[in-house]
């Protein structure tokens, strides 16, 4: 398509239909034809839309960040949950910071040995508006019986909590607002004292192209209370920038073998659309660029 059939396209959105423009990045940024706002509120701590477009289906955005697309959202949510629940030998607990769309607890629940998943979101409306206008997300998962929702702040809970858990999945909005405080040492402190000898951490943690901060960020505040800190990379298309981050910590070292993997992975029911044992170990493979900002920060 050339440019001018793409500016006509964004202009005549931006006349008849509407169009939305991420505010994530001062200076550049991503653009959404807009072809019906489905919801669109303040609610009581962050801008909430929710709104149609051609290519990536229904659009959820917070605080002017697209936060998941109905049509990409499953390589984000199967590489934040599968990986470490792959991996882990036999986990049976999930703290689940964050969430309220729904498709971490989805896609956790798809391991039937869990007996217990505590999701704990700040927000009460993102989760009461995500399964009614994003439905196709949570599939359900609220209801599921292994579940507890707790609206909290999730540095609060960890803090306050005597429960421990083998993986942690922090599935927050980027370090500004309410999720600042999922960023901090303090939080990975308390992070730490809830997991299990074994346990595992994942966080969203942006996208290190355009957002190497926070890939500082966590690697400075998360090593001083996890034995091996790391990060593993997913192409999500509308988290713009580059690939995506999630930040791991563990004390235990795992480097499970494609085998394993694959013994593990035929345990759970359903297909994959983006993940694979494959996709799973080459994720860990990190780019030079980050090898180096990590390397200038090893102080
Ligand atoms: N996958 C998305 C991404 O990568 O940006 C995040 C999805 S989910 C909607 C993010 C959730 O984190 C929001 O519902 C927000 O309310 C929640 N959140 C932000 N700060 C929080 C906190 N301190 N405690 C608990 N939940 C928090």
């Amino acid at each position: 398509m050339n440019r001018f059939t793409v500016l006509f396209f964004a202009c005549s959105a931006s006349l008849f239909g509407g169009s939305y423009t991420e505010t994530l990045y001062p200076r550049w940024g991503q653009w959404l034809e807009n072809t019906q706002t489905i919801l669109e509120e303040k609610t009581e701590s962050q801008d909430l839309i929710i709104f149609e477009n051609p290519q990536f289906g229904r659009v959820f955005a917070l605080d002017g960040a697209v936060q998941l697309t109905t049509a990409d959202e499953p390589v984000y949510h199967e590489m934040m949950v599968h990986v470490p629940l792959l991996t882990h030998e036999n986990p049976t607990s999930v703290l689940i910071i964050g969430g309220g769309d729904g498709g971490i607890l989805r896609e956790t629940l798809r391991h039937e040995g869990l007996k217990r998943i505590v999701l704990v979101e700040i927000d009460p409306s993102v989760i009461e508006l995500s399964q009614k206008h994003l439905p196709s997300v949570s599939k359900g998962a609220f209801n599921d019986p292994r579940v507890e929702v707790v609206i909290d702040d999730g540095s609060k809970f960890v803090k306050n909590t005597k429960e421990k858990f083998d993986i942690i999945l922090c599935d927050s909005t980027d370090p500004t607002g309410p999720a600042e405080v999922l960023f901090t040492s303090d939080f990975y402190k308390d992070c730490k004292k809830c997991l299990h000898k074994r346990g595992i951490f994942v966080n969203q943690n942006g996208v290190p192209f355009v957002q190497k901060d926070e890939l500082i960020l966590t690697w400075k505040n998360r090593s001083p209370h996890f034995k091996h800190v790391s990060y593993y990379l997913a192409p999500v298309p509308t988290y713009v920038g580059g690939s995506m981050a999630f930040g791991w910590a563990s004390d235990k070292k795992y480097k499970p073998s494609l085998k394993k993997l694959q013994k593990r992975l035929s345990e759970i029911k359903g297909k994959m659309v983006y993940y694979t044992p494959a996709v799973h170990r080459s994720a860990f493979a990190l780019p030079q660029f980050i090898l180096d900002a990590l390397e200038e920060k090893k102080d």
